[in-house]
């Protein structure tokens, strides 16, 4: 590996003054597990890397039961499933960081850099598009907030400036009668990149839904929003119809690629049946 300056800020302060002073030639270092790889095979040769992980605002897990969660931008994967209130009330976040890789892998791996990674088979991604996630993003102009869906802009790209980095995820509380789910297909049990997947989550009202939110991975360049999927839902029954047709909303909002995982056609049949399997999954959750 090329030899490279290492930092450890311990604030945002000092952080956004390592970013400004470095630009394009700094990268944030959150567990490691996409960046170092990336570091060993060349693909990124940062002259300065900035070691996240002691600035407490990125590192912490925060839960406000009025207004909701707030997950530093490096809190490793274990740190969230191993949280009872994340447990409690983000039952999909909590799907999706379970099967990033395998247990030593979720050991370091953070959702942020999951989110940051921007890679379209990023199994954290879907699941904070389907629970409204928000980015917290601090800069040289101070700090900004951005719905995840607008933050991935191609693949291994995001919407970030040189200068900016990626502080936490707001995840509003969850509504009453609300439940979300994440699930992918690989042809294995574990440790393999998503052929697709599907996040959702749906509130229910009288037997209807009232508002649904469902998101994609690896059917496009970037994790997919599919507001299309959504909209079929609100104010339908919740019965097998509506299902389909948001299930029908996702497959038809899906461009994949063919390669050595699955065709184009493959994909998108995909797209179809666990859109519906996830919506099932997630009634089910918000029934109790
Ligand atoms: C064996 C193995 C299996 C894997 N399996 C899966 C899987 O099943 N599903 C899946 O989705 N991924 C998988 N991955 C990829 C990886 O583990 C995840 O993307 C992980 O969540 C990345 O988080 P990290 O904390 O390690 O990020 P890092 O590697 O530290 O960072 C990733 C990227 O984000 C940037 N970054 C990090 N923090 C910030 C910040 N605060 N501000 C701005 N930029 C930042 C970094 O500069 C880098 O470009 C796997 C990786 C390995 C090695």
């Amino acid at each position: 590996m090329h030899s490279f300056e290492f930092e450890r800020p311990t604030s945002v302060d000092e952080a956004v003054a390592l970013f400004k002073q470095h630009g394009d030639n700094a990268r944030a270092l959150a567990g490691g597990t996409d960046l170092i790889v990336q570091m060993r095979i060349g693909r990124r040769t940062p002259g300065v890397v900035v070691d996240m992980k002691h600035i407490p605002e990125v590192s912490q897990i925060t839960w406000d039961p009025e207004s909701g969660l707030t997950v530093g931008a490096s809190v490793p994967s274990h740190e969230l499933y191993n949280n009872r209130d994340v447990r409690d009330q983000y039952r999909g976040l909590i799907d999706s960081v379970e099967m990033i890789g395998g247990t030593p892998i979720q050991g370091r791996a953070s959702v942020g850099g999951n989110l940051c990674n921007a890679a379209p088979s990023a199994d954290g991604i879907p699941a904070l598009i389907a629970l409204g996630a928000v980015c917290n993003i601090a800069g040289p102009d101070g700090g900004r907030e951005l719905p995840v869906e607008q933050f991935c802009t191609a693949p291994g790209q995001n919407a970030m400036a040189d200068n900016e980095f990626l502080v936490s995820l707001f995840l509003p509380k969850p509504a009453e009668n609300s439940g979300a789910r994440y699930i992918r297909f690989i042809p294995r049990n574990e440790m393999d990149i998503a052929v697709a997947g599907a996040g959702v989550s749906v509130v229910l009202e009288n037997g209807n839904f009232k508002s649904a939110r469902v998101a994609l991975a690896s059917v496009a360049p970037t994790p997919l929003f599919v507001e299309a999927a959504g909209s079929a839902l609100a104010g339908k029954p919740v019965n097998d119809e509506s299902i389909q047709a948001a299930a029908d909303a996702a497959k038809a909002a899906a461009t994949p690629i063919s390669d050595m995982r699955g065709t184009v056609e493959y994909r998108k049949h995909l797209c179809e049946v666990l859109t519906r399997r996830a919506l099932n999954d997630a009634v089910a959750r918000a029934r109790g």
